[in-house]
């Protein structure tokens, strides 16, 4: 039996194979052995009882940031990937924008190894475009994919000079991942805080307009339909940057994009209080924003789920609302606020909002990831629905989250990464 764990008893959701229905998992060596129905335990030496729970794919959160190294003050890799298997996820990719940058196969080596050390999930460094994220020279993408990089971005800024983006768009063109483009005109940003709407002219705050994305969207989607090379845009906020995707999309361009949960559900009237946990980067939009960002999920011109998970550090993020950083925690809110908001609500099925969190997020990165194929890697969420769950502690180094102290209709009772239980094993036990 070697070291075989059975999943018992729960209801298999699996988009990339289409399985909604009652079966057992039989992992062994870390690997999904079986999924099928009415597996006999004795074919393993330990088992799980997954009755009551959803057993899907472990999620794939492809923009993360885990702010080492340099910035272990606001997170760790041991602690942000200890959030992450809180959530769900059992692979993330973490943005380059640390101290130093990851430019080198040192630095991308260096995170890999504290992942592997701690245990909790995959972890992809995105390797920068440009060398410091200086955007004057571009990176050697070859050495640091040997290395172990999963993407090349320069998140946190953009890649201003649209030359220099032409050309690493041809660098990379034949190399199978994308750029994960982080679209923002900083001369159009400026001093800007929140969304420049009725919110911040009430509040008195500068805004940022959303030509400040969708110009640099239009760019660079122009710029990847020329070189053919496979151009994936972060965290879209607005209807223009939809419209800019859509158009390019029609003409044949290699571009895919992302929305986070917190543009999803939230719009700039959560800034009303001055709430530093809605401000984000690019910044909550408008009701009709967010109503273009829904459709646009649904009609598949956004492709996918990405939490953009920011942690900082509460003596940094809790101060006056124009000093505060950027972004929010992403892990362990995703699944169940996008629950509630929609699945809850009768909008979308688990399925759907599954199918954007697992397998189709691995696909735009080329991941084996996210599925129950037998002979890929065990890795596992088991959801509770329908019963409550309180967002009552966070895994994360930091608390920069609107939904701490939430409870919700739908949870993650266990995690499962490379066969090990990683999160929820206390369930089990006895
Ligand atoms: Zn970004």
């Amino acid at each position: 039996m070697g070291d075989a764990l059975l999943i018992r008893g729960g209801t298999v959701l699996d988009p990339s194979q289409e399985i909604n229905e009652p079966r057992d998992v039989l992992i062994r060596d870390g690997l999904i052995e079986a999924v099928e129905k009415d597996i006999g335990p004795e074919r393993a030496a330990r088992t799980l009882d997954a009755s009551g729970l959803t057993v899907t794919p472990g999620f794939v959160d492809i923009h993360t940031h885990l702010r080492e190294p340099g910035g272990e003050a606001s997170e760790s890799v041991a602690s942000g990937t200890r959030a992450a298997a809180a959530g769900g996820f059992t692979t993330v990719f973490c943005m380059p924008n640390t101290t130093p940058v990851c430019d080198s196969p040192l630095v991308v080596r260096s995170i890999i190894d504290r992942a592997r050390e701690a245990g909790h999930a995959r972890v992809l460094p995105v390797a920068s475009v440009t060398t410091g994220m200086a955007g004057e020279r571009l990176n050697d993408y070859r050495i640091l994919l040997d290395a172990g990089a999963g993407a090349f971005s320069d998140d946190g800024l953009p890649v201003e000079n649209a030359a220099m983006m032409r050309r690493a768009m041809q660098a990379i063109v034949h190399l199978g991942v994308p750029i994960m483009d982080h679209c923002e005109d900083m001369s159009l940003t400026g001093p800007g805080v929140i969304h420049d709407g009725p919110v911040a002219a009430r509040l008195g705050l500068p805004g940022i307009p959303r030509l400040s994305e969708s110009l640099l969207v239009a760019r660079d989607c122009a710029l990847a339909l020329e070189t053919g090379a496979h151009l994936h845009v972060c965290h879209v906020s607005n209807v223009e940057s939809v419209e800019a995707i859509r158009h390019f999309k029609a003409r044949g361009a290699n571009v895919t994009a992302e929305v986070s949960p917190h543009h999803l559900v939230l719009t700039d009237e959560a800034v009303e209080a001055f709430d530093v946990h809605a401000k984000m980067k690019p910044p909550l939009c408008e009701e009709s924003d967010r109503q273009v960002l829904i459709e646009a999920l649904e009609d598949g011109t956004l492709d996918i789920i990405a939490t953009d998970h920011a942690p900082h550090a509460p003596g940094r993020k809790e101060t006056l609302i124009d000093q505060s950083p950027f972004g929010i925690l992403g892990f362990e809110s995703a699944f169940p606020v996008l629950y509630r908001e929609f699945v809850a609500a009768g909008r979308w099925s688990l399925e759907f909002l599954i199918s954007r969190m697992t397998h189709r997020p691995a696909a735009i990165v080329g991941g084996e990831w996210g599925t129950l194929r037998p002979g890929r890697p065990a890795d596992i969420a088991l959801l509770s629905l329908g019963r409550p769950w309180t967002y009552e502690r966070s895994w994360s180094r930091s608390r920069n989250s609107p939904w701490l102290g939430e409870t919700f209709d739908a949870g993650v009772a266990a995690t499962v990464f490379g066969g090990q239980v990683v999160h929820g094993a206390d369930r089990f036990d006895g």
